[in-house]
């Protein structure tokens, strides 16, 4: 594979600060693979993930953004303020950022462009819901978020595309190999660096189904959510690359 695989673990709205020994775990299979690895755990504990995992071959990251730097956004996080907690990426445009804060495909973008410009590599996710597959239009609606959601100037700029389909997050549910290839292979047409961008898969992605996505093609890693909760399973989730 031309690319390094990327194994990133996205822990959602999951995780107390009582949960940080998942990392000594996680480092020793990190430290054995040849694959970079990430996990994103929630806001409140990015600092403290980062500070146990310095040191070890575990990157940490946010699961979103806002698109401004500072300013009047209650609530809201910044870019800035994700790499200065030691954050390395961000997750932008997840199904459930996009379904329940009615997130755009512009919006996503002027996150991705914040996101860069604060120095962290940000993944973009994309992905069709039920419906869309089953109407035919997985590879319509997925080229349309790229379109939208991608930086204006990516080139020469780190990011990573996840696609994943909305069906399958969280449902036990996985994607066909067959659909898998071919929507990574649509995916990788479309983008300004082909070559050097890495594109995940995430869909319920779990020990048992970890090696035969891997092995695909065009599929340069996983973004795992469930599986990522659980150190024995993300561990070997992470010895499954390159078997
Ligand atoms: C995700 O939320 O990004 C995800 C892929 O979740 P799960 O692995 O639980 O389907």
């Amino acid at each position: 594979m031309p690319r390094t695989a990327l194994i990133a673990g996205n822990w959602k709205m999951n995780g107390l600060a009582g949960d940080l020994g998942f990392f000594g775990e996680v480092a020793r299979a990190a430290a054995d693979s040849p694959a970079d690895i990430l996990v994103c755990p929630p806001a409140t504990l990015l600092a403290l993930a980062a500070k146990t995992c310095s040191g070890t071959a575990i990157s940490v990251g946010g699961q979103d953004c806002h698109a401004r730097e500072s300013g009047a956004h209650t609530g809201d996080v910044s870019a800035v303020m994700l790499r200065d907690a030691g954050a390395d990426y961000v997750i932008l445009g997840h199904s459930e950022r996009r379904a329940d804060h009615g997130e755009s495909d512009a919006i996503v973008r002027s996150k991705a462009e914040a996101a860069l410009a604060a120095g962290l590599i940000p993944i973009i996710c994309v992905g069709e819901t039920q419906a869309e597959r089953e109407s035919g239009q997985a590879e319509t609606v997925v080229a349309r978020q790229l379109a939208g959601s991608l930086p204006e100037n990516p080139q020469k700029m780190e990011l990573v595309i996840a696609y994943e389909p909305v069906w399958a997050i969280g449902t036990g549910l996985t994607a066909s190999e067959a659909d898998v290839a071919e929507i990574h292979a649509a995916i990788r047409k479309r983008l300004p660096d082909p070559l050097t961008t890495r594109i995940l898969y995430g869909g319920s992605v779990k020990p048992a189904n970890a090696e035969s996505l891997l092995s695909l093609a065009d599929v340069d890693g996983a973004l795992v959510g469930g599986a990522s909760l659980k150190a024995s399973d993300f561990t070997s989730i992470i010895g499954a690359v390159g078997r």
